[in-house]
This record gives C-alpha cells, sequence and structure tokens, in this order.
C-alpha cells in the first residue's frame, strides 16, 4: 500500500464529509492505493455515526475511537501504530489543510527521499492572537532543534513508514514530532508550503493555554533529548558550581573572621548567598542521582535503532 492518511479528530462531524470526499477524488484521479485511518479522540457529536457508516461500506476506510478525549499526540499516535502504507500522511480533520497537497507530498518522500516532511502554512488563516506566539514559539523551536522549519505545529505533514514506527509521540508532543524524529535519527527532515484554509466549521480544539504548554514541553523535549540518558551530566555539572562556589565564599568569610578580625560577615549578602548555594548545589546532586536511579530503570535505557545489520541475523 502506497499511503496510509492519519487524521485524528474530537467532534468535527460537520467537517468529515466534505473531507473524505475530498480525500477520494484526490487519491482516485492519481491511482494511489490508500487507506484511511480515521481516529475518533473522544467526540461528543455526530462524527462516530458517521464513520460507522464509511466504514461499513469501504473497506479501505479503518476508524478507531477512543473512550474519552486523550489528546491529539495520543490519536496520532495509535494511527501511526496501525498504519500500513509505505508513507503515511497526517493532517486535520477540520478542512484546513487541503489533500491536494498529498501526491506532492508523496512524491518527496519516494522520488527526493525525505524522512519527514512537514507542511508549512506560509499564509494562514487564523486570528492574529494566534499567528503572532505561533511565530515566536516556532523561532525558539528552531533555535533550539537546529531544524531548520517554519512551522512545527503544522497539522499536515509526510513521513516515511520507517520514521512513525520508529517514534512515540505522547502528552502533547505532537508539535514536535519533526524534533523527535530528529532524536531518533531520521535527518533528512524538510518542509514544503501548503495551502491553508479558514476554519469552516466547528471552532479550535485548543486555547490560549497551547502557547504556555507549548513552551514547557519544548524545555522538557530538549533536556530529555540532552541529558534523558545521563541526568547527572546535567544536575552534577550545576550541582558542582553551585557548590564550590558558595564553599569557597564560606571559606573566605571564615578565614576572614580568624585571621582578619571581621566581625560583621553575617551582615554581609554574600553570607547568605553563601549558604544557599551550597545547599542547592547538593539538592542538585541529590536530583541528579535519583534522575540517574530513575534512568537506569527505565525500560528503554538501551532502546535504540538499528539501520543496518551485515553478517548477523
Ligand atoms: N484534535 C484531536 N484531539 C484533541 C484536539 C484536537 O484529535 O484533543 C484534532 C482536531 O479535531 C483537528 C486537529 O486535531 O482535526 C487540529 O485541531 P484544531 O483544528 O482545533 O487546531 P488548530 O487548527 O486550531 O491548531
Ligand atoms: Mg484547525
Amino acid at each position: 500500500m502506497q499511503l496510509s492518511i492519519v487524521i485524528p479528530f474530537l467532534n468535527e462531524a460537520e467537517s468529515l464529509p466534505e473531507l473524505i470526499q475530498w480525500i477520494e477524488k484526490v487519491m482516485n484521479e492519481n491511482h494511489f492505493t490508500y487507506e484511511v485511518i480515521l481516529v475518533d479522540d473522544g467526540s461528543k457529536d455526530d462524527s462516530w455515526k458517521f464513520v460507522q457508516s464509511q466504514c461499513s461500506s469501504k473497506p479501505n476506510i479503518k476508524a478507531i475511537k477512543f473512550r474519552r478525549n486523550y489528546g491529539k499526540s495520543a490519536a496520532l499516535n495509535e494511527g501511526f501504530i496501525k498504519a500500513e502504507g509505505d508513507v503515511i500522511i497526517t493532517m486535520d480533520a477540520d478542512l484546513q489543510d487541503s489533500p491536494d497537497e498529498i501526491p506532492a507530498l508523496y512524491k518527496m518522500i519516494v522520488e527526493e527521499g525525505y524522512d519527514v516532511v512537514s507542511g508549512w502554512k506560509k499564509k494562514r488563516h487564523d486570528p492574529i492572537s494566534k499567528t503572532i506566539p505561533s511565530k515566536l514559539f516556532n523561532g525558539v523551536t528552531r533555535r533550539m532543534s537546529g531544524i531548520k522549519i517554519h512551522d512545527f505545529n503544522c497539522g499536515l505533514k509526510a513521513y516515511r513508514k520507517d520514521v512513525v514506527k520508529a517514534i512515540e509521540v505522547y502528552g502533547e508532543m505532537h508539535r514536535y514530532i519533526p524534533v523527535i524524529a530528529r532524536w531518533a535519527g531520521f535527518t533528512k527532515i524538510t518542509e514544503k508550503e501548503v495551502v491553508h484554509r479558514e476554519r469552516k466549521y466547528g471552532t479550535t480544539k485548543f486555547g490560549w493555554e497551547r502557547f504556555i504548554n507549548g513552551f514547557l514541553d519544548l524545555l522538557t523535549i530538549s533536556f530529555v533529548t540532552r541529558f534523558g540518558k545521563k541526568p547527572m551530566h546535567l544536575f552534577g555539572m550545576l550541582g558542582s558550581l553551585s557548590f564550590l562556589f558558595g564553599f569557597i565564599v564560606t571559606g573566605y568569610l571564615t578565614y576572614a573572621k580568624f585571621f582578619m578580625l571581621e566581625f560583621h560577615m553575617t551582615e554581609r549578602p554574600i553570607f547568605y548567598l553563601a549558604l544557599v548555594s551550597m545547599i542547592i548545589g547538593v539538592q542538585l546532586f541529590v536530583a541528579g542521582f535519583l534522575a540517574e536511579l530513575i534512568s537506569r530503570s527505565s525500560h528503554d535505557r538501551n532502546h535504540y535503532l538499528v539501520e543496518k545489520q551485515l553478517n548477523l541475523q
């Protein structure tokens, strides 16, 4: 099978019929072999009824329904597990992403050999309250991850099958799939300008918290990527610096008290700073050791991806 189109959705009953029709039109025009995997992330409207009616007559439309709302990341992850196509396309269900882009994305993966092609909504049709923070967010992510793309959170993306089988998307990490892919060793990541349309039906499912959560997730991901398997390297270094600073200053103050007969050392701010930094240093060390213990016992402590083997089973 050439294509798996994974579509997570939450209460998109009005959009789904149009979307499915459109996808089928594009697929048939291009003679693709394909499957559509619809993941219902706990919808409360009539979405699932429509999906059921589709699935009963069309074997290449497949669907999963979550018992409750688990979030877009979980929905994507489940779709990735089930996907069987050589190229996996993800897209939003709200008709903001256009299925017309699929053939070109497919080509970039198959013919140009990219691992991930991320959509870039260059001309966006979203309120300004979303576009400006989004620019900032993308800028920071670009700098921190080193991946030169403009629009990390675009729902429309294409992946080589190996990529989606190798990565796990959890929490709210769907915003960072290119970063996760890169971390897993897939370096051919690029972007393609795609058409973006206004939301025709329904409303956005993410509020303003998305930006705060997004930044927190970025911190988590860059911490986990760099230090997840060796947390002591971060905590140990910060802890040593902090402790050492406090220790040296305290040593100096003690010397000053006894040999230079300075009696007002407790009135000097540096005295308190030194004490606090010694305590913080020890705490950082303890945090580092605990983190090491946790990472030692985690089930994926030795998880790596083997790309090729020679003369081995
Ligand atoms: N979505 C989902 N689970 C959620 C929230 C959203 O599956 O908990 C789906 C939603 O139905 C849509 C896609 O994720 O297909 C993108 O959501 P939305 O259009 O609300 O996001 P925006 O375009 O505002 O970034
Ligand atoms: Mg949308």
